[in-house]
């Protein structure tokens, strides 16, 4: 509460003739500077001492202020900087990655694009599960205790860290073995594994729509489709079963990119409505809902079932499938629209229209 009253306060003293978008180097840094420069807004980059190599290569940030860590962030010395440029923080995974939520939302004074009451929904997974639930969207079913696992399933840890240390199993034998090796191998830990979340494995492709809700605008927009290239669940087929029994695998979900996809034109209207159910939802759970971009990870099975398992009220890297457009986006827009610059082109339009306090938390 003191930082939303402190976002609103900073945000009107800002000069709107000189609005800097600002992000951590990482993740979907590029898609937002990109289209931040597009838009006609001076960037800044919170880069990592030796990765700035990005950011020199692909010059689409005016200033990068180099770190040790992603934390500094928090730094009231980096916090004023920003502030006196009148920055916009445009939060990704990377926020939630290294730096606590926590943090985010108590200790973090630059007006963010989006609503950060939501990203304590979205690191909670069982707050997530009564969001999705909430707007009627078919969830997998989930398992309270390892005791009670009775199908395969898949063993989750709190938080975005894109799937490393996941692990399927069928029975609660499984589930303390393969969880001790997880932890012997420095996956995981004791406590993530007491806290983790058992949930049925979907059998089906990957599919993730990506939106964009205009808060201004009162629209959610189909954006982009993608699905993941994970080193191992994307590599296991490779290897003959009778080779995989031997070498008593263990697949694990490490994104390492994304894959553009384009679906059948018959499962757009679920999926644009279960865009649209979510956005009202999530004006009921923290009013006004989602700001800007959010997607949905679901599991399509062969009866055409979407099962959704996560969602992000962010910006995802899968959105850097549809850098300088997407077939969705080209729909919509014709050419050269991407989540970089849709972001950069609402907060346009705010400050345009003098509502930048409505886009902001
Ligand atoms: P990074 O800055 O690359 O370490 O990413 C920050 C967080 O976002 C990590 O938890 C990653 O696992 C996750 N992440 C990074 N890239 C992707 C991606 N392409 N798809 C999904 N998650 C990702
Ligand atoms: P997440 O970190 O939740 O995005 O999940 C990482 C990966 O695990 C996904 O890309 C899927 O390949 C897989 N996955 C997660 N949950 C399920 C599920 N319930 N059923 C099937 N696959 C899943």
């Amino acid at each position: 509460m003191v930082v939303k009253k402190e976002v609103i306060k900073t945000i009107k003293t800002y000069d709107r003739d000189n609005i800097t978008i600002a992000t951590l180097g990482s993740h979907s840094a590029l898609n937002i500077f990109k289209g931040a420069k597009e838009e006609g807004f001076r960037t800044l980059c919170i880069c990592k001492k030796g990765d700035e190599i990005v950011y020199k290569k692909f010059p689409l940030a005016d200033e990068i202020v180099l770190v040790n860590d992603f934390k500094e962030l928090l730094n009231p010395k980096i916090q004023e900087k920003l502030r006196a440029l009148n920055t916009i923080l445009i939060p990704h995974g990377s926020f939630n990655a290294y730096i606590a939520r926590r943090d985010i939302t108590e200790k973090l004074f630059v007006p963010l694009f989006g609503n950060r009451e939501l990203l304590e929904w979205e690191t909670n997974r069982e707050k997530q599960r009564e969001w999705l639930k909430g707007a009627g969207l078919k969830i997998p079913a989930y398992f309270s205790s390892p005791e009670d696992i009775n199908k395969l399933v898949v063993v989750k840890f709190q938080g975005a860290r894109g799937g490393r240390g996941y692990f399927l199993t069928q029975s609660s034998i499984g589930f303390y073995r393969k969880g001790k090796e997880m932890v012997k191998k420095g996956y995981l830990t004791e406590k993530d594994l007491r806290n983790s979340q058992i949930q049925e494995y979907i059998m089906g492709v990957n599919v993730y729509p990506l939106y964009f809700r205009s808060i201004l605008k009162n629209e959610t927009e189909f954006f982009s489709v993608d699905k993941r290239y994970e080193s191992f669940a994307d590599n296991i087929g490779r290897i003959p079963a009778d080779e995989q029994i031997l070498l008593t695998l263990n697949p694990t979900y490490t994104i390492v990119g994304n894959i553009p996809i384009t679906i059948r034109e018959s499962l757009l209207p679920e999926f644009i409505r279960m865009g649209d159910n979510v956005v009202a939802r999530s004006e009921k759970i923290a009013n006004p809902g989602i700001i800007g971009p959010f997607c949905l990870e679901t599991v399509v099975t062969e009866n055409l079932d979407i099962v959704t398992f996560e969602l992000s009220a962010r910006i995802v890297a899968g959105a850097n499938v549809g850098i300088g457009g997407s077939p969705y986006t080209y729909l919509k827009y014709g050419e050269g629209m991407y989540m970089g610059k849709r972001i950069a082109r609402e907060i346009k339009e705010a400050i345009r229209s003098n509502r930048l306090e409505k886009i902001v938390t």
